[in-house]
């Protein structure tokens, strides 16, 4: 089933064009209406007639979460203010706040994408989505919200948090569909878990999407059986609208990014030149459509590559893989990089393995992996407990090539996160 069948089995050909289209279209309104990117476009001597093909793009300045900073709160926008109909900010962990404007026809788009998304994995006009995001500033759940409502479906605004009473909601109400980070959705399954709950026999749940932070192949698989449902990944960032970017089909093998929305380069993060498909490096956007405040070449910092071939689904627009993680995620210990998912994903894939973890760094590059195991570990039997622990300290150790201390911890002990969770706490520095 498809929500916008022309457009999303379009030929690349006709894509390619639209693209360019959009682009020079974008790329005047950015020249004539933003002094920031008009003197951007001068300090490289270039105006918007240079740009005559899609390559041309790499001639083009970049802009960063910096750029958004120091333009905070109004200095990026494209059309007059009374034009604008909403505002975002994203989740700045320094500093001051990233703003987001969306015109009425921009609020239309986000939601015209995340309807293709949802229609793309099955939803039917039965359904309901239980949507466990935080509302208010934050993108995730009013894009998803809205989107929702397009395609016709019932929508629960739960938002996050009181967990017993997002359980009461879906039996009361039937919810079929939930949308919520991949650390709520691990401790959700652990509640449901410890009170008995079984979703296959007690629940209507069918599936779920997951997003706004990093998980791994084994964290999908372990949801899935815990929850008895099929889960599907979504990416967005608050700059390129929230959620509704990038997402997967029903045969969940990467993500279909909307390439009439949004124009993908993947670029190494040294050297800033394009990688090979295939090969992985740092996702760079543009968007195509955005009326209220377009962006060029917007550097997530999110690695991930391009999956080459084309999808049994028949959609033409490109997949990304699984975001391997941040740039800034990544943290080295005694020489080697290592990133947060590379333990999660370890950590996941072990039977007996339960729910949470963190990873704490300490003064001359100690590294603890604390991790929740299952309550049945702590019967008293101290030889099984010592086995599963040297077992998650070789398999960490052959992934991420240094050994690390690992603390086993009973369910339950580490902080639970509703949103974004954190999994790593450095205090190397302090
Ligand atoms: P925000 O600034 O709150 O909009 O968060 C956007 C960021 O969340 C992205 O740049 C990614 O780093 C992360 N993110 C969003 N969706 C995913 C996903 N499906 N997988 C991994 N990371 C994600
Ligand atoms: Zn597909």
């Amino acid at each position: 089933m498809f929500w916008q069948e022309e457009i999303e089995v379009i030929s690349r050909e006709e894509l390619q064009r639209i693209q360019l289209y959009s682009l020079q279209e974008t790329i005047r309104r950015l020249y004539y209406n933003v002094p920031f990117y008009n003197q951007k476009f001068r300090d490289v001597n270039l105006k918007p007639d240079d740009i005559k093909s899609l390559e041309d793009i790499q001639r083009l300045p970049f802009t960063t979460r910096d750029d958004l900073r120091e333009n905070y709160p109004y200095g990026l926008l494209a059309v007059p203010r009374e034009k604008i109909v909403r505002l975002h900010t994203s989740s700045g962990t320094t500093g001051k706040p990233k703003a987001i404007f969306f015109t009425k026809k921009d609020i239309d788009q986000s939601a015209e994408l995340i309807a293709r998304c949802l229609i793309m994995t099955g939803v039917k006009s039965d359904d309901i989505l239980q949507n466990m995001m935080t509302y208010g500033l934050f993108t995730g759940a009013l894009v998803m919200h809205y989107g929702a409502e397009k395609v016709g479906i019932l929508v629960i605004p739960a938002g996050p948090g009181n967990t017993e009473r997002q359980i009461a909601l879906m039996q009361d109400f039937g919810s079929t569909c939930l949308h919520l980070t991949p650390s709520y959705a691990l401790y959700l399954a652990e509640v449901m878990d410890s009170k008995g709950i079984v979703p296959q026999r007690d629940l209507s749940l069918r599936r779920a999407y997951l997003g706004a932070e990093p998980y791994s192949e084994e964290t999908r698989i372990k949801l899935e059986n815990m929850l008895g449902i099929d889960i599907y990944n979504s990416y967005g960032l608050s700059e390129m609208n929230g959620p509704g970017v990038a997402f997967e089909c029903k045969y969940k093998d990467g993500m279909h990014i909307w390439e009439d929305n949004f124009l993908i380069e993947v670029l190494d993060p040294d050297t800033d030149e394009p990688v090979p498909e295939g090969q992985e490096g740092e996702i760079v956007l543009t968007t195509l459509k955005r009326e209220g405040m377009p962006l060029l070449r917007y550097r997530t910092k999110d690695i991930a590559k391009i999956i080459p071939d084309t999808c049994r689904c028949g959609r033409t627009h490109k997949r990304i893989s699984r975001i391997f993680g941040r740039v800034d995620d990544m943290f080295i210990v005694r020489g080697v990089n290592i990133f947060p998912q590379q333990i999660e994903r370890v950590l996941m894939g072990i039977k007996g393995v339960a729910q949470n973890y963190q990873i704490h760094l300490e003064a001359y590059d100690k590294m603890t992996v604390k991790v929740e195991i299952e309550q049945d570990f702590f019967d008293g039997n101290i030889e099984k407990l010592l086995a599963l622990k040297s077992r998650i300290t070789e398999k960490l150790k052959s992934e991420i090539l240094v050994t690390p201390q690992v603390e086993l911890l009973e369910p339950g002990t580490l902080p639970i996160s509703e949103g974004k969770a954190q999994r790593v706490i450095d205090n190397r520095n302090l």
